[in-house]
């Protein structure tokens, strides 16, 4: 017989944990900064079992406080969809207890441009704009991970639905969490069926 439970629980890594505790509320001004705090996240991130390479923030766009942030755990979670961006999306819902984030307000901050599952809740999350580091070509070339083929004109859809894209905010820097996993052994999967 499957059993098949009434929820869905999974503890979070305490890098995540750590992180909303220490840094949830607090302000942090200039993208260039959200950036490179993302960044050091996932560099402390990719210490812990199971989890990789990339880490997103929710940051309040007016006031630069930062909501919450967390990193992927597809591996450690046993999940396929929590990515950093994914998961951060989740938890800043669950904080603002509402299945989109309200209109305008909320920037997505993330070390790696978005795969193609991360790019799809992006536009039906409510996030009002996008800033990324490395670009998803940065990832396939420094990783084994694939990001998924992207529509051609993914950019201009973001535009035509109000959310400002900003790409290659450090992206250099962003390079570093990439390779210290890759280096390391980290388990690398793939969001896009067999890879040839
Ligand atoms: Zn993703």
């Amino acid at each position: 017989m499957v059993q098949v439970p009434p929820e869905i629980r999974i503890r979070l890594p305490q890098s995540i944990v750590s992180f909303n505790e220490r840094y949830a509320g607090s302000v942090v001004e200039g993208v260039e900064q959200q950036m490179r705090l993302c960044i050091q996240s996932a560099v402390a991130h990719i210490q812990s079992p199971g989890c990789g390479p990339f880490w997103a923030m929710i940051v309040e766009r007016e006031t630069d406080r930062i909501l919450c942030g967390a990193g992927n755990f597809v591996v450690g979670g046993k999940q396929s969809w929590m990515h950093g961006e994914r998961l951060a999306f989740s938890l800043g819902q669950t904080v603002v207890n509402n299945f989109v984030f309200p209109y305008g307000r909320y920037r997505l901050v993330t070390t790696a441009a978005m795969c193609i599952a991360c790019y799809g809740e992006s536009l039906t999350s409510g996030i009002a704009e996008i800033v990324a580091a490395a670009r998803g070509e940065d990832v396939e070339r420094e990783t084994p991970f694939k990001e998924g083929r992207l529509p051609q004109d993914w950019q201009g859809e973001l535009k035509r639905r109000g959310i400002l894209y900003r790409p290659d905010v450090l992206r250099d820097e962003s390079l570093v969490p990439l390779r210290q996993y890759s280096t390391s052994g980290g388990i690398s999967y793939f969001n896009a069926g067999p890879q040839t």
